[in-house]
């Protein structure tokens, strides 16, 4: 491709640019009167694979040539939401908690930890038929233990896995309509959540439960469903309790093909068996 000559151009180069072309080229260590070797209209672009052609440069109100870090701003934003939720993967207080440490001291803990490790041990083809797990029952009996040894497993597998709670999706569902009325930040945070190869979503039920609540999760756990990937559901609350808290549809979506383990021994944080 040849450049056009200076005098074939169709817009001027505006006044000030050759100035903060002359103190760019000296701070780079070039000879300042060299301004031919810049470039000199503004904005100027580059182009993202996935999103388009982005600024990196700007006139600003007065005249100044701004130039922006050379970084698809749509990828940018990606990689930080990514980034937080990679952090947030494993609660801390969960990371020690495997297979092996769970203590079994009644018959219904040895059927979870069982259906569990089977999950975990068989998860490339419970993870194609988009089978899911609800673990129900009372607090404090070890679901959460269960549930990150499942995520450990999982992730040494090489498998992506998110744990939050269903208040982290409502709230980041709801974050994005602060930006204004646009429905595709909103299906970007969606997606987010269906990215994952395994998710798993805590404390099922306590939150306040409002048909808009069940909606977010409802679009969340339909967009796992429909793309076959795996969902684990965490709840204190009874069978009836999520069902009503998460709606029919959604609970006849995760009981599609699934298990549902109920929790219903004494906790072990109130001193009790353990
Ligand atoms: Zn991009």
């Amino acid at each position: 491709m040849t450049m056009p000559k200076k005098s074939e151009r169709k817009h001027p180069p505006l006044a000030h640019a050759g100035d903060v072309a002359k103190g760019l080229l000296a701070r780079w260590g070039f000879d300042p009167d060299n301004v031919a070797i810049l470039p000199d209209r503004h904005p100027q672009y580059r182009a993202c694979e996935r999103h388009g052609r982005y600024p990196i440069s700007m006139v600003d109100e007065q005249d100044v040539i701004r130039y922006m870090a050379p970084v698809c701003p749509v990828c940018a934003a990606e990689q930080a939401s990514r980034r937080l939720m990679e952090s947030a993967a494993i609660p801390k207080r969960y990371m020690g908690c495997g297979f092996d440490n769970y203590v079994v001291e009644v018959a219904g803990q040895q059927t979870a930890l069982d259906v569990c490790r089977d999950y975990a041990d068989h998860f490339e083809d419970r993870a194609c038929k988009g089978s899911c797990l609800i673990l129900c029952g009372n607090p404090g009996t070890g679901k959460n233990h269960l549930a990150s040894a499942i995520a450990q497993a999982v992730l040494s597998k090489g498998h992506s896995v998110l744990q939050v709670t269903a208040y982290d999706i409502i709230a980041r569902i709801r974050q994005t309509w602060q930006r204004g009325a646009d429905n595709k930040a909103e299906l970007d945070v969606i997606r987010e959540f269906a990215e994952a190869r395994l998710l798993i979503i805590d404390e099922v039920g306590k939150t306040f439960g409002s048909d808009g609540e069940r909606v977010h999760l409802f679009e969340v756990i339909d967009h796992r469903y429909r793309d076959l990937k795996p969902t684990i559901i965490l709840s204190n609350e009874s069978i009836a309790g999520i069902e009503k808290y998460l709606g029919s549809a959604a609970f006849d979506r995760l009981c599609q093909n699934g298990d549902l383990l109920l929790f219903d021994w004494k906790s072990h944080r109130r001193g009790g068996a353990l």
